[in-house]
């Protein structure tokens, strides 16, 4: 039995797969079949945010799946409240749905969004997005996204969303004067898009003009979240208030777990029976989750900021280098040569990178060790030189 071959032959053929069987990994540290060791920048794309097999988040998920696995959202269960209970604490939020991914997170957004608008009897309202933006991959998120490639062969997609260019609030504007405008969707940092962040100026303005519209601010915290840019949530760098954030990824630290949390303005409008899911809040995930949410304190952070710092200075101004884009543990580079032979390079060379439309993209786990860091860093240095 082959791993390659028999993938190839039964799985759904949605992935271009880097050549690569990952069969355990420790930290960092990823190693393939033949045993070969892979310094890990992509944390299973902002996932495993203490890396591999960490120690304490295994214990205290192991110690909820020695309690129970699972019930149903038709009991009370300790881990999912306290854990909405950190997140409202540390955000400012009011409650939180439970899901298990980021488009779900962002269809639970969407759904409080539309009924906001429908309790203030505004019928048919729409969602404002950005071009460029990413936010899942189902026919309603899809249609959040704003990108037409995603769109194409899937139409038709759900009605009800426009689209406004990144970092040009008179477009916004213009948007909010001609329609019904319900709520605006963003990412601060696109990262799908191309690890871009937004302009500061823009995302405040885009709440100022929100809130003289009575629009909600529905930030897409699915990527950026959870210690990634160097704040527990990226929407902290920009000093805004936003009315729903969603985010999933890094969350669980590996498993599946999303989550919409619900703003003062919006902490009712959904009620009994309007939304669910069956594994939403499920104990193990909200376990791992409240293990990882716990030590993104501000040490740590504070040294998101600094291993930030370091790539960014090393990888800069360095040969082959056009630019470093993004925020704290989240970086897109602009190289010269292309980024797939870069990339193809680099995993000759032991160093598992992404990509982010024709940039590198880095998202190492949090506490990803100097050296190994450093030591990535000049492995990707030498592949990008021309
Ligand atoms: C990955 C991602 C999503 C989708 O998350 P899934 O868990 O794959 O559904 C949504 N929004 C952003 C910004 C993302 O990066």
């Amino acid at each position: 039995m082959s791993v390659k071959s028999d993938d190839k032959k039964y799985i759904a053929n949605t992935y271009a797969r880097f050549p690569v069987q990952i069969v355990r990994g420790s930290g960092s540290l990823a190693y393939d079949e033949n045993g070969k060791e892979y310094i890990d920048l992509g944390s299973g794309i902002a996932v495993n945010i203490f890396g591999f097999s960490d120690k304490s988040w295994i214990d205290a998920v192991t110690e909820q799946l020695n309690t129970f696995q699972h019930t149903s959202n038709l009991y009370y269960t300790s881990p999912c409240v306290t854990l909405a209970k950190i997140l409202c604490e540390r955000t400012g939020m009011q409650r939180v749905f439970f899901c298990n991914s980021g488009a779900e997170a962002n269809e639970c957004a969407i759904k409080a969004a539309r009924r906001y608008a429908e309790l203030s009897g505004r019928k048919n309202s729409k969602i404002i997005t950005l071009v460029n933006s990413f936010h899942g991959r189902t026919i309603t998120t899809l249609a959040a996204t704003g990108q037409d490639s995603f769109h194409n062969d899937f139409l038709p997609l759900t009605d009800g969303f426009l689209y406004t260019p990144a970092n040009d609030i008179e477009s916004f504007k213009k948007l909010v004067q001609q329609n019904d405008v319900s709520a605006v969707m963003f990412e601060c940092v696109q990262g799908e898009g191309g690890v871009l962040p937004l302009d500061k100026d823009y995302v405040l303005q885009l709440e100022k003009t929100a809130r003289e519209n009575d629009i909600l601010l529905i930030v897409d915290e699915v990527q950026t979240g959870n210690g990634r840019t160097g704040k527990l949530y990226s929407y902290m760098n920009f000093g805004i208030c936003p009315d729903i954030v969603t985010t999933a990824k890094g969350l669980g630290g590996g498993l599946p777990i999303g989550a919409a949390m619900l703003g003062g303005r919006v902490k009712d409008v959904l009620s009994v029976g309007m939304h669910g899911s069956t594994f939403g809040g499920n104990p193990v995930c909200c376990a791992g989750a409240i293990n990882i949410i716990n030590r993104i304190d501000d040490a740590l952070l504070c040294d998101v900021m600094r291993k930030s710092k370091l790539i960014t200075d090393a990888l800069s101004n360095a040969d082959g280098i056009k630019s470093v884009s993004g925020m704290g543990l989240m970086l897109g580079i602009e190289t010269r040569r292309d980024a797939g032979e870069i990339i193809s390079e680099c995993i000759d060379k032991g160093v598992l990178v992404i990509k982010a439309k024709n940039k590198l993209r880095l998202l190492p786990a949090l506490n990803i060790p100097d050296d190994l860091l450093i030591k990535a860093v000049e492995i990707i240095k030498s592949a990008c030189a021309v």
